[in-house]
């Protein structure tokens, strides 16, 4: 029976990885890969991560299952942190946390709820955006729709985005990036925000706030800023949030599904049916990633502790792309790559074209993704300047 399946190319981004190690050019740099890396280009457990395990295993009491929403004080957690200590939604009792398999658990949970809750619905993704959102909506059954993000140059397109916006269907499911555009790095605007909310509303839509780089922007609160305002300002949303990246826990698999409903009632609806759908799909969450944050979160000296490793990550990242422009100046370079010290996050749409990714791969052994699509964290101040000479050399 298997005889006729034929094989599919692995995901390009893995492909990459695979190219990068097999490269014997003792300069080569990794721009490839989606995590966070420091100045040794290590991928580190963080202080506050290590020191919370080293309390669980000494206080951990059971293996027993989690329940289909998890834990209940990591969700908690989570709701304070993507909403504000002082939502009114928490205390309106119109909002609910169910605790996934990373980010990616709880965007194949928004994508099972919505095409079995909210039939006929589409979903809406930017023009570009992570490839995975089209693969796990695409699964789920969901018909997928585009709107703009960038315009020819790579440059980001709020006007496209909003026109495009404004003509989608009556109470279809739009999939936002809450902060830190992945694969793009270009954020909106608090105006923009504002314009997003009014369009929001009028066409009825349902806004699906992806936020897995809470941190790695701006700040923990400023990154909130979109998710909050639509948050409080409609009576339905939902949120797929991850600790992925802002605690570090990428294998842990540690993400929450946000419903916002409202009223009370009718999030114990919508919560009801989340329980089912997780219980189809893995039955329960996995429990050590949460007990990391939720640890984390109940003691304030780790807490204090993780706060200020984020920062330096947030930092270190802001750092890099303003040196990075910075660097590219002795080549008249600068004003070409100014938007990179805009972008936040991990990500940047450098504007390299698929020719020069090629040369720089082949040339100069820097990989990155064909669509010009950078991971800052890969630059460190060893490899910064032959980075820069080496863009300058293959886009003159
Ligand atoms: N959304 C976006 C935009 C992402 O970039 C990622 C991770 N690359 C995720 C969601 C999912 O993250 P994870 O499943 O690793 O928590």
């Amino acid at each position: 029976m298997f005889e006729p399946i034929e094989r599919v190319p692995g995901d390009a981004i893995l492909g990459l990885i695979e190219a990068f190690k097999s490269d014997s050019n003792p300069n080569k740099v990794d721009l490839g890969v989606g995590v966070y890396r420091d100045d040794n280009g290590i991928t580190p457990v963080m202080r506050a991560v290590k020191a919370a395990e080293k309390q669980l295993i000494e206080s951990e009491k059971t293996k027993a299952y989690i329940g289909s929403h998890g834990d209940p004080d990591y969700g908690s957690h989570v709701l304070r942190t993507v909403l504000g200590e002082d939502s009114r939604l928490l205390a309106d009792n119109r909002v609910s946390a169910t605790q996934s398999p990373g980010g990616t658990g709880a965007l194949r949970l928004a994508a099972d709820f919505i095409a079995s809750q909210l039939p006929g619905k589409s979903i809406w993704l930017s023009d570009p955006t992570w490839p995975n959102h089209l693969g796990v909506f695409a699964a789920a059954g969901l018909n997928l729709e585009k709107y703009p993000y960038v315009d020819a140059d790579n440059r980001l397109d709020f006007d496209g985005m909003l026109g495009a916006l404004k003509k989608i269907p009556e109470g279809d499911v739009v999939l936002l990036h809450a902060c830190c555009h992945n694969p793009t790095g270009f954020d909106l605007s608090q105006d923009q925000w504002q314009q997003v909310l009014e369009v929001v509303k009028a066409r009825a839509l349902l806004p699906l706030l992806d936020f897995a780089y809470q941190g790695f922007g701006d700040g923990m609160d400023e990154d909130a800023y979109g998710v909050r305002l639509l948050a409080e300002n409609l009576d339905e949303a939902i949120i797929t949030q991850s600790c992925s990246k802002n605690f570090g826990i990428y294998r842990e698999r540690t993400g929450c599904f946000i419903a916002i409903a409202k009223n009370s009632e009718e999030m114990e609806d919508v919560r009801s049916q989340l329980a089912i759908t997780a219980r189809e799909n893995y039955s329960n969450p996995p429990a050590h990633g949460s007990a990391i944050v939720a640890t984390i979160f109940n003691s304030p000296e780790l807490k204090q502790m993780w706060r200020e490793e984020l920062d330096q990550m947030r930092a270190r990242i802001n750092g890099l792309r303003s040196d990075f422009v910075k660097a590219l100046a002795p080549h008249g370079l600068d004003e070409r790559f100014a938007h990179v010290a805009e972008q936040r996050g991990m990500f940047s749409y450098t504007g390299l074209k698929p020719e020069h990714v090629e040369k720089l791969r082949d040339k100069h052994g820097i990989y990155m993704v064909k669509s010009g699509r950078a991971n800052v964290a890969g630059l460190s101040s060893t490899n910064l300047e032959y980075v820069c000479n080496a863009i300058a050399d293959v886009v003159k």
